[in-house]
């Protein structure tokens, strides 16, 4: 019974890896989302990204045929760049992401990275030139070392530590007994929202790709956490074109052009005090953000009177 017992066991023990292994990546997708149906063209060539421009043109796209969700979106991303989407929640602003991935294609217009539309190029050359920091990171269930080292798995321990550095999460990681050998996800340390996403931003910086999306997080971070994302964001940003869903106003302040997306089109657009001065959307939104921001702060203050 006991010889019976055991190996069957350990499978029990395997196939609960696996299966954990499996669920993470499921996750990763269902957080992204994708179309299983999307496979090069015969004779895709791979992806050169000489200088990192993104054209979005007259772009398309639903999920489902009844239910336009990009209606006719252009914008171009001049190398080095930075853009911010921003827009009222279901606006199509995480669409455009999936859609710059390729995970799911456009119905009608194009995408363009470096005058190369995407969807003629091979799928493993574009993922590999876009860096992605999701609003909400998962880690894999594994150590601190391999989920910064999943951006460049030949990096050196070194350049592990110089990206965690840069992405403000090397002070922390030290604190830790176990350092970088420290498990985390599930069945591990559970980090914060913030910690969580200062790893994936070292995983991005070791990566070093020359396009890069951020999701920014809406859920309220604290503000000494919100500073160091920020400048780990502003750091992994520099010198790379970047699409930013933005919820901060930090960022959008500084953003080179900002977009205003409402209902899958673009209904404003231009810098940030161009925007205020225009007294629409955009001007509307971030005076009703600077209120909350404002009672916060007032709501905290007598929280510490106390
Ligand atoms: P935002 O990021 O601006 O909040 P999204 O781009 O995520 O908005 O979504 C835009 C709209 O598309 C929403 O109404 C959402 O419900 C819908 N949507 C998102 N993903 C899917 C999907 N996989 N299938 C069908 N509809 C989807
Ligand atoms: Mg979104």
């Amino acid at each position: 019974l006991i010889q019976l017992y055991i190996p069957l066991n350990f499978m029990g023990t395997v196939y609960r890896e696996i299966k954990q292994a499996t669920l993470d990546i499921a996750q990763m997708f269902s957080l992204i989302g994708r179309d299983p149906e999307i496979q090069d063209k015969p004779g895709a060539l791979p992806l050169a990204v000489p200088a990192g421009e993104v054209a979005f043109e007259d772009v398309h796209f639903a999920y489902v045929p009844e239910r336009p969700i990009l209606r006719g979106v252009s914008f171009k991303v001049l190398p080095g760049q930075t853009i911010a989407i921003v827009g009222p929640s279901g606006a199509g602003k995480s669409t455009i992401s999936r859609l710059l991935f390729r995970f799911y294609e456009p119905q009608a217009g194009r995408i363009l990275i470096d005058g190369q539309p995407i969807a003629d190029v091979q799928q493993v050359s574009l993922r590999a030139a876009i860096g992605m920091v999701p609003q909400d990171t998962v880690l894999f269930n594994d150590t601190i070392e391999y989920n910064i080292l999943y951006g460049r798995p030949e990096a050196s321990m070194e350049e592990v530590a110089e990206a965690a550095r840069l992405a403000q999460i090397d002070r922390f990681i030290r604190t830790l007994p176990e350092g970088y050998a420290t498990s985390v996800g599930e069945r591990g340390l559970k980090l914060s929202g913030g910690e969580k996403q200062r790893v994936a931003i070292a995983r991005t910086i070791l990566k070093g790709p020359p396009v890069l999306v951020l999701d920014e997080a809406t859920s309220a971070l604290d503000s000494f956490t919100e500073k160091e994302i920020q400048d780990a964001l502003d750091r992994v940003s520099e010198g790379r074109t970047t699409l930013v869903i933005a919820h901060r106003l930090s960022t959008v302040v500084n953003a080179d052009e900002i977009i205003v997306l409402d209902r899958g089109q673009i209904v404003e657009r231009g810098h940030h005090r161009d925007l205020l001065a225009a007294d629409g959307v955009y001007a509307a939104m971030w005076n009703r953000q600077r209120e909350v921001d404002e009672a916060k702060a007032t709501l905290q203050r007598a929280t510490e009177a106390e």
